[in-house]
């Protein structure tokens, strides 16, 4: 067992924080926000390899965008950005965590 840090957006922090990864193998167990403590446990196996390269870009492009603007003028932002364009990139995360067995849903395939 080993464990790594990752950049990762987090769904309670609403920004990238870096996560400790705890890897068995070359296999996703959990993921831990080091910010807020939010333990995600990975329940299916997601290669260690996949979660660093293509599955983080896809996950942090959107997020990482609005959140950086959301800090460089937080008001202006908040009120010329449309609902959707903040609950996209939530949207996006739960679907990509969906995807990859993150949420812990059970599923018949
Ligand atoms: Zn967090």
């Amino acid at each position: 067992m080993k464990k790594i840090e990752v950049e990762l957006f987090c769904p309670q922090c609403l920004e990238n924080t870096v996560h400790r990864a705890t890897c068995v193998g070359d296999f996703l167990l959990t993921l831990e926000c080091s910010n807020c403590g939010k333990k995600t446990r990975v329940s299916r196996r997601v290669p260690v390899k996949e979660l660093t390269q293509d599955f983080l870009e896809r996950l942090m492009t959107k997020p990482l965008r609005i959140t950086e603007e959301l800090r460089r003028s937080p008001h202006k932002t908040l009120l010329s950005l449309p609902r959707r364009a903040i609950t996209k990139p939530l949207r996006l995360m739960q679907e990509v965590m969906d995807d990859l067995g993150l949420l812990g849903r059970e599923r018949k395939s």
